[in-house]
């Protein structure tokens, strides 16, 4: 086997937008890189959904977008117009096959199917052990993710951003075509952040998705008893099918997961700690890593100085305190954010691009005592 001048390990979200950024640059046609994957990527395993200001990237993978978003809480149920956002959503395989045809076409880069074991850093290279071969590389990306470096810790709060989704179909109409629930906290707490999120591809057509911001998982039953009562008795759903399935686990956590990195080593996607720790969002926030590591690259520099943490790391952690506290605050949140702000100004919030003077407003609206409270705690 040649030593590869990089490796990146997992096409994923990340593993792929990496390397078609980088199969795409003229500047790494001379690299030769190698993209390590177990699994063959044919299952629709996963939607990804994002928000975004008119065209986009990803806009000829679209498969719906919505203008408008759905909020509910205690005291408010609203669907405003999010323009000039519009809610977009991609369905995984389609993401798959684009990008690996993609990568097919680059002459530089290689795709082999192994699962990687083990990793080892030498001086100047790294040494990937998989179960069918042996693979070295100058310098490696890595996207395996695994929850028991965040255990391992107590500095952090994790909790887990968990859902259980059903694709339905139903006889009647049930759903708005023109607007995806965002976060609808009207159901039963339970002493937790529990909210339902619901994606309609038709009136008749959608994903409903009963989401928690907690610390552990529930049994697969609650998710599906809490699915069920959402469609009879609040969409009223009276005949439905089930079409596929779709389940998932993203942390929640300001840990340091760059703390892994080294000269040639950067973990990448949700591994490298690009998901958003309050929201579990991370899709376009992988894709805007990616177009920042490229040119990264081409400076030499070590990859343990590629990442440094924003102000909304800060942010993050005072409302994961938050929420790993009293669990149960989650909806009175995110209820006094849409209920005194815009939701554009939400939206740019947790997109991390709002100003200092937008940050205020928004913290302004949020319940100020476990908030200063998480302050104080964090002070000491
Ligand atoms: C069901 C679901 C829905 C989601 N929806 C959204 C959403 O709407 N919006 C959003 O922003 N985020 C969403 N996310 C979160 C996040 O965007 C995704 O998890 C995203 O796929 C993360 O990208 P990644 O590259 O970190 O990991 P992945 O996309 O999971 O890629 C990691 C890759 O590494 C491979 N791999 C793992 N171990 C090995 C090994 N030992 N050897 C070789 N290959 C290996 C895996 O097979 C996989 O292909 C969702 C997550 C899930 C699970």
């Amino acid at each position: 086997m040649p030593t590869y001048d990089y490796i990146i390990i997992g096409a994923g979200a990340s593993g792929l937008l990496l390397a078609d950024t980088l199969g795409k640059d003229a500047f790494f046609a001379s690299k030769s890189i190698l993209l390590l994957e177990k699994d063959r990527k044919q299952h629709n395993d996963r939607t990804w959904c994002f928000w975004e200001k008119d065209a986009g990237p990803f806009d000829h993978l679209v498969y719906k977008s919505w203008p408008n978003i759905h909020f509910a809480g205690k005291e408010i149920d609203i669907k405003p117009s999010i323009s000039p956002y519009r809610y977009k959503m991609l369905r995984g395989l389609d993401f798959y096959k684009y990008y690996l045809n993609q990568i097919n076409t680059y002459p530089n880069i290689e795709l082999i199917t192994d699962e990687v074991t083990t990793l080892t850093e030498k001086e100047d290279e790294v040494i990937i052990e998989g179960k069918d071969n042996r693979y070295t590389a100058k310098q490696v990306f890595d996207s395996r993710f695994d929850y028991e470096a965040l255990k391992q810790q107590s500095d952090y709060p994790v909790l887990q951003q968990h859902f259980l989704g059903w694709f339905v179909k139903s006889d009647a109409p049930i759903f708005d075509p023109e607007t995806a629930s965002f976060m609808d906290f009207s159901i039963p707490q339970k002493g937790n952040t529990r909210f339902m999120y619901v994606l309609p591809f038709s009136e008749t057509e959608g994903l409903v998705e009963y989401t928690l911001f907690s610390e552990n998982v529930l049994q697969k039953a609650e998710y599906e008893e809490a699915l069920k009562d959402y469609l009879e008795n609040t969409l009223q759903a009276t005949n439905f099918e089930m079409l596929e399935v779709e389940q998932g686990n993203i942390p929640m956590t300001c840990y340091d997961f760059a703390s892994s990195n080294s000269q040639n080593l950067l973990k990448i996607g949700i591994a490298g700690g690009w998901a958003k720790p309050s929201t579990g969002f991370t899709f376009y926030s992988t894709s805007k890593k990616v177009i920042a590591l490229v040119p990264f690259l081409k400076t030499g520099k070590p990859l343990s100085q590629f990442e440094n943490k924003s102000r909304y790391w800060f942010y993050d952690l005072l409302f994961l305190d938050v929420l790993f506290r009293n669990n149960a605050l989650g909806s009175r949140v995110f209820e006094a954010l849409f209920r005194k702000r815009s939701p554009q100004l939400v939206l740019k919030f947790l997109d991390e691009q709002t100003n200092l003077w937008e940050d205020l407003k928004v913290m302004w609206a949020c319940p100020k005592i476990p908030f200063v409270k998480a302050l104080l705690g964090r002070i000491r």
